[in-house]
């Protein structure tokens, strides 16, 4: 989900200088030497392809696509694949990082990826995008593979992009693979529970950080930025559990309620018009001002550096939620820490997603498929034991709940690299 009209366009807001900046601050608490800061700054590999398009008139159009394997040091490759009109390799390095950092932070046996393709998918017919995916996946054969690096969507894409993606890596290898996507619609190979597991953990990680300071979910208001594939479904799941939803946006604007949304007559609208905007159960909000609202909990999870110097600086939520990647800058981290907002960080709060694509590939792997109950609390688990985790660390090192996550991450990925050692 792209908000328009936020310009992420200048250095110090790039995703790639926050997720530099992230990793120097870990690298100072655990000490490690320059080599080894430089190894774990720089991308394992990478592929640019050139993507010609047929368009539905005749005509040809030419993308550029991208992907990155930050790191494969604990296991293949993981992570999603983004078709929006921003995407850039810096953008894709940062995002493949904190692929790294989640996974070794819940604990999965996985590097981290991402890939992307710099086109707006609003503008282009399914079968134009069908066929931009099948060159795109055609094209970066060699990297993927369910042992060398596995794709799940992400902004812009969905489980009918990954049933693409697996369809044309299947057909060239000549069987079945539905291991190389995660994702994947639950008919053909998905697993139940994964289109709403970012979500969902979202919502436990927000549980878990509110317990610590004796505060029930159903006793805050709750402001979400996005109403894409996080933002919508930990809309409905923060209203289940008995938070106020007062406020929500998405690329076209916004709406809000101080006394609470009527969640399920909101996505009955969006389900009818395909945005927030024009709800009647409310009043228009921009996409700034939602950040600014006097809520006790903000879910930022729409896109990158929403949250800098700025913004932070106007924030009246005690906790931040991260559902998207990176919508925190670095300076936009320091004022919120300033400001003792606690920020429950994105490779944190939004790892369910990958974790339900590890149970995905799993059950693909093993051919036998989970029950809906058994998905659910095996994730709920893995979100409630990393965040035990990080707070443990964070409480005995007196580092915020981002350093701590950081720290855990980073440090799983160099112990592996170093217990591997040095090829040649
Ligand atoms: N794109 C999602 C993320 O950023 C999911 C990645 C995955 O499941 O591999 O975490």
């Amino acid at each position: 989900m792209t908000v328009t009209g936020s310009s992420t366009t200048t250095a110090a807001r790039s995703p790639l200088a926050t997720a530099h900046a992230q990793l120097s601050s870990a690298i100072e608490i655990l000490g490690y030497d320059e080599g080894l800061h430089a190894m774990l700054a720089t991308p394992r590999r990478e592929i640019t392809v050139a993507i010609p398009l047929r368009r539905d008139d005749g005509s040809t159009e030419l993308f550029t696509g991208y992907r990155v394997q930050h790191n494969i040091s604990r296991g293949p490759g993981k992570g999603g694949l983004r078709f929006a009109p921003g995407v850039d390799p810096d953008e894709v390095r940062a995002l493949a990082m904190w692929m790294t950092w989640k996974c070794a932070i819940v604990d999965l046996p996985y590097g981290g990826a991402k890939g992307g393709v710099t086109i707006d998918p609003r503008h282009y017919s399914a079968a134009e995008l069908e066929r931009v995916t099948r060159r795109y996946t055609s094209e970066i054969m060699p990297m993927i593979g369910p042992e060398r690096d596995i794709m799940a969507p992400d902004i812009g894409t969905d489980e009918q992009t990954m049933a693409w993606v697996m369809d044309t890596y299947s057909v060239n290898k000549g069987y079945t693979i539905p291991a190389v996507t995660t994702g994947k619609p639950v008919a053909m190979g998905g697993s139940l529970g994964r289109a709403t597991a970012t979500s969902r953990g979202v919502v436990h990680a927000a549980r878990a950080a509110l317990a610590d300071a004796g505060v029930d979910l159903r006793d805050v208001r709750v402001a979400v930025q996005g109403f894409g594939k996080v933002g919508s479904h930990a809309t409905r799941f923060f209203a289940e559990a008995g938070a106020r939803v007062v406020a929500v946006s998405d690329q076209y604007g916004g709406v809000q309620a101080p006394d609470g949304l009527d969640v399920p007559a909101l996505l009955a609208h969006v389900a009818a018009t395909g945005t927030v905007v024009g709800f009647g159960g409310g009043d228009p909000i921009d996409n700034t001002a939602l950040l600014a609202l006097d809520v006790d909990v903000l879910v930022p999870a729409a896109v990158e550096g929403v949250l800098d110097e700025e913004t932070a600086a106007t924030v009246k939520a005690r906790w931040v939620v991260e559902g998207a990647n990176g919508p925190t800058t670095e300076a936009g981290d320091q004022v919120l820490a300033d400001r003792g907002i606690v920020v429950v960080p994105d490779i944190l709060a939004n790892a369910g997603g990958v974790v339900v694509s590890y149970f995905e590939w799993v059950q693909a792997n093993q051919a036998y498929w989970w029950t809906e109950p058994e998905i659910e609390e095996r994730l709920e688990q893995r979100m409630l034991a990393s965040y035990a985790n990080v707070a443990h660390v964070s409480r005995a090192e007196g580092l915020s709940l981002r350093d701590a996550a950081l720290t855990i991450g980073v440090k799983r990925v160099a112990e592996a690299h170093q217990i591997r050692g040095l090829y040649p």
